[in-house]
């Protein structure tokens, strides 16, 4: 897999930034869900599997990344997506459009049904309705998909100070501190509020060099502020890389805002792990269209 690392404009001349295009992997699948599902796509086939079952929300990255996997690697693939409204509006919905091209067929569930989607009974209903499958979880984080993680970082990285990337449920922040060095330090930047993060990446990963910032949710999960979506207008006319407003925007706008206020030591090296997310763009700006706001707009 070729790596691509662009260095971008610092608003300080003593930190210098660069950007790993994990993006770049794939048009429409995340970076990092390629490498989460890798693994796991081994593992099914070595059970035997055929098919495999994960749950999502509407504008999933993992959705979109597990229905391409499946087409990819001829397993069948069910989604189970939160909110049983969207069964009518898949065709409206850029997400859900492109898993069922790849052959995803979907089970649509309510909130509250979705909540128990953990559970004993939830899953025997689900081998009722599909047979034996494979279970990827919710965002696609396990070990397999941790060990997937731990292959974005590469030797020549040791030259970096900090690496910096978004957090959402900790797979893929897990495998970038197993496989950093212990003179580095990992900061993570969670895009959804909420404490229970910290322990679940203890449980994955191996070292204690890492910090989580906790100021760049925007105010959780999937929510944008006009403020971020004119960031990423300019930081995509300065440096040409385009941001999702999910992850890696918010991760970027916090980091950019951290140098603003001298948080990094003079002469540091700084890479930005770019995860990707780019497909969910055209979902927010129908969003952001329909409340009369600005949109992410990245054509020149
Ligand atoms: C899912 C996702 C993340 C978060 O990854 P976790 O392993 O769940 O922390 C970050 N960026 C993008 C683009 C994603 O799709």
């Amino acid at each position: 897999m070729e790596i691509n690392t662009q260095k971008i404009h610092s608003p300080n001349p003593s930190i210098q930034l660069f950007i790993r295009r994990e993006d770049l992997i794939h048009p429409i699948v995340s970076g990092n869900k390629f490498r989460k599902l890798k693994y796991n796509l081994i593992q099914a086939k070595l059970e035997n599997q055929t098919t495999l079952v994960t749950f999502g929300g509407a504008f999933s990255n993992h959705i979109a990344a597990l229905a391409y996997a499946g087409k990819q690697n001829q397993l069948k693939t069910i989604g189970v997506i939160r909110g049983e409204e969207l069964a009518s509006e898949v065709d409206k919905n850029p997400t859900l459009s492109f898993a069922r091209q790849c052959g995803m067929q979907f089970y649509f569930v309510s909130r509250e049904e979705y909540r128990k989607k953990d559970s004993v009974e939830f899953l025997q209903k689900l081998e009722q309705l599909f047979g034996s499958f494979y279970l990827v979880p919710e965002g696609g984080t396990n070990e397999l998909a941790v060990k997937g993680c731990q292959e974005i970082l590469q030797e020549t990285d040791t030259v970096y100070d900090f690496i910096c990337t978004s957090v959402g449920t900790g797979g893929t922040i897990s495998g970038i501190i197993n496989s950093s060095s212990s003179h580095q330090k990992v900061l993570g930047f969670p895009s959804l509020k909420g404490d229970f993060l910290q322990k679940d990446i203890r449980k994955f990963a191996t070292k204690s060099n890492w910090e989580l910032i906790n100021d760049y949710h925007f105010g959780g999960y999937g929510k944008v502020s006009d403020e971020l979506v004119l960031f990423l207008n300019s930081f995509y006319s300065k440096n040409k890389v385009p941001l999702d407003p999910i992850y890696t925007g918010k991760m970027v706008f916090g980091v950019i805002d951290l140098i603003r206020n001298d948080f990094f030591p003079k002469n540091s090296k700084i890479l930005l792990i770019h995860t990707g997310g780019i497909q969910g763009i055209k979902g927010m700006n129908e969003v952001l269209k329909s409340k009369n706001k600005p949109i992410i707009d990245y054509n020149d």
